[in-house]
């Protein structure tokens, strides 16, 4: 029972977006305190944290203070300094650790990690030249797609190829730094999955989700994914294997992709809770931030059980006003508002979980309200 961090203790999450902010709901629920470090005033986490400090994530000064501060850290995004996170670490609990930052960061890291255990990834080669594209590109063949392995989400820093004619344009992308080419997968579907464990090496998965994207950006996520049993268990059989190996501690969100052949191929990990996971919040028996706070504090995990099929769709800048609406006219859908200031074109602004018995009909109903249409 040692290492408990229990209620009434303060919990200081580094980013102060929407997956802070959910964070934040869930362990005031359970009694804690939490603090944020998020440069943006007023940003959604510092709505629902007890204080904040309005400082960068890699302010040396400021993170000392939140480590100060709180009796356990943890990070909302992967994009945080994992040096500077190490500086404060003889001040205080960081859970997650470091390391699973500097795999997830880093798209060579990932890919080699992956393969290194075992788990199935698209062909892949480090690329720091133009030649070296070029070269590659004969082996990987085409479409394939060259991605910065820093830096990059929601498909920026990527460049599909399509034939030796895009080869010259696509290098470009190396001015941002080395890249990594990757065979293009003939995928049917993208799912993820969520897995949770904590230091005493209990993992617990979630239901698989299926995710439909536009312009790279997660549009809907379906779950339970409409795959095979056999595809449901080995992406749960794939995400005990990664937490395990990982060591993981807390939540990771693992992008799948699917072929008409239920092959299985591994695309990114998130170093915590994930967009395709937010549906758990009422859908599941604890939701994946639920699940995160729990794992960082030390706690037991549960087996997290599906309570009703949901869809999930997100609330894009472009999307707000009319959502917002839905309020009044969908009572029974959830919609949820991140609270920020600014609404623009592709930014998450909220999402909405509709719960439902009939899959089909609820993504119908979702087309009829003819917000999402591209
Ligand atoms: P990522 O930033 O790696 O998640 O990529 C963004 C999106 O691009 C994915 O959700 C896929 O739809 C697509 N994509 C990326 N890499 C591949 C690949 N190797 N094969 C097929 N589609 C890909």
């Amino acid at each position: 029972m040692s290492n408990i961090i229990k209620p009434k203790s303060t919990i200081g999450i580094i980013g102060g977006g929407q997956l802070g902010r959910m964070m934040a709901f869930s362990a005031k629920e359970r009694g804690y305190n939490v603090g944020v470090l998020d440069p943006t005033p007023n940003c959604p986490t510092a709505q629902v944290a007890d204080w904040h400090i309005e400082a960068a994530y890699d302010d040396a000064e400021a993170l000392a203070e939140l480590a100060e501060r709180s009796d356990v850290l943890t990070y909302e995004f992967e994009n945080v300094d994992a040096e500077t996170i190490e500086r404060v670490l003889n001040q205080v609990s960081v859970p997650q650790g470091t390391e699973l930052l500097l795999i997830t960061q880093n798209r060579l890291k990932e890919k080699e990690f992956l393969k290194n255990a075992g788990i199935p990834v698209a062909t892949y080669a480090k690329i720091e030249t133009e030649e070296a594209l070029a070269e590659s590109v004969k082996e990987i063949g085409y479409p394939s797609v060259l991605k910065t392995i820093r830096g990059g989400y929601d498909g920026k820093g990527q460049v599909v190829l399509k034939s030796a004619a895009d080869v010259s344009k696509a290098a470009e992308l190396l001015e941002n730094g080395i890249c990594i080419l990757e065979q293009w997968v003939a995928f049917e579907k993208e799912v993820s999955i969520m897995v949770t464990r904590n230091e005493r090496g209990q993992i617990s998965t979630f239901p698989v989700s299926e995710n439909i994207h536009e312009q790279n950006i997660l549009l809907k996520s379906i779950v339970p994914a409409r795959v095979s049993q056999k595809v449901t268990e080995e992406a749960k059989k794939i995400a005990e294997q990664i937490a395990d190996q990982m060591n993981l501690v807390g939540v990771l969100g693992i992008e799948l992709f699917v072929t008409a052949q239920g092959e299985i191929y591994a695309n990114e990990l998130a170093p915590r809770p994930h967009n395709s996971g937010h549906y758990s919040i009422e859908a599941c028996s604890d939701s994946q931030f639920d699940m995160h706070i729990r794992a960082i504090c030390g706690y037991n995990l549960p087996q997290v059980d599906l309570l009703r099929p949901a869809v999930m769709v997100n609330i894009l800048g472009e999307h707000l006003e009319q959502a917002l609406e839905l309020n009044e006219t969908k009572p029974v859908w959830h919609v949820h508002d991140y609270g920020k200031a600014v609404a623009k074109v592709g930014r998450k602004m909220g999402h909405i979980t509709i719960l439902t018995d009939d899959l089909e009909r609820t993504l119908k109903e979702i087309d009829q309200t003819a917000i999402w249409q591209s």
